[in-house]
């Protein structure tokens, strides 16, 4: 798995912004988690920065794309993988030696409350995009991974929101090996709570940076007494920002690491 983006809604630096640590750290973009199993590929939450953060981990396919919310800085990247499917943005594709790669068929799932967002305020984009609701009590099969939501309470700005685990055969050879074993991953930005009970082990959590402070969404000693019940192996927060911190990132990386838990760049890896 790839993190696109380690940052909050802002990202760092702040638009407009020239306070000490946004000058001074490095790019944090808003938040995405890349998931990959062999040829498999995809990705929860859609940022604005969505094409940098392909191109940055070579992707040229999206076999499945899940989206927790639909607040600006998870979900609207869903607009530049709408320009993939124009037909007219790749006119050229007989220039190339390969079949173009933007003209693949995209799924994008949510909640029932992002499919009312879409249809209600952005219409266009069901004419090119196939948008599916999925919810909780439900799960997809994308090639070997399995895609399943789980409750979370976002706070404000109110959303109705969903986490995700996903689940899928071990190791960094696709499963393909004879004694595959499973790996899960949780990623649940945004949460001004979030139930650990029916969340099962996993190898790694993304979770909601109020962890951390400051509190942006939750109050930090709830959420690290909600996360600290979950069976996680390691805990990486999401929304991290040295301009909201009013911390460098040494500082707030050992902050951070004194809690337990690890502040990741934006590109960082994880094999589970
Ligand atoms: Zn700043
Ligand atoms: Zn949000």
């Amino acid at each position: 798995m790839t993190c696109l983006g380690t940052g909050d809604a802002l990202g760092v630096p702040a638009p407009l912004c020239d306070c000490e640590y946004c000058t001074e750290s490095d790019r944090r973009r808003r938040p995405g988690l890349l998931v990959e199993s062999g040829d498999t590929t995809v990705l929860l939450d859609v940022p604005p920065d969505v094409t940098e953060g392909l191109h940055a981990t070579g992707t040229t396919s999206l076999d499945g794309v899940f989206a927790t919310h639909a607040h600006y800085d998870h979900f609207h990247g869903v607009h530049e993988l709408n320009h993939t499917q124009y037909e007219q943005h790749v006119w050229n594709e007989d220039d190339y030696d390969h079949p173009h790669p933007l003209a693949d068929d995209l799924t994008v799932y949510g909640n029932d409350s992002v499919l009312k967002h879409v249809h209600s305020q952005t219409p266009h984009l069901t004419e090119r995009l196939d948008f599916e609701a999925l919810n909780l009590g439900e799960e997809e099969q994308v090639g070997p991974l399995t895609v399943e939501p789980f409750r979370v309470d976002h706070g404000g700005p109110l959303f109705h929101t969903q986490g995700y685990v996903v689940t899928g055969p071990s190791g960094d050879d696709g499963g393909s090996g004879p004694s595959a074993e499973t790996a899960a991953v949780a990623y649940a930005p945004d949460a001004n709570s979030l139930d650990p009970n029916p969340l099962p082990s996993v190898d790694l959590l993304f979770v909601e940076g109020s962890l951390l402070g400051p509190e942006l969404h939750a109050d930090a000693e709830e959420l690290r007494e909600q996360v600290a019940r979950v069976d996680a192996d390691r805990v990486v927060p999401t929304n991290v920002s040295e301009h909201q911190a009013e911390l460098h990132t040494a500082a707030l990386e050992a902050h951070a690491s004194d809690l337990g838990y690890e502040v990741w760049e934006d590109f960082q890896t994880a094999v589970v």
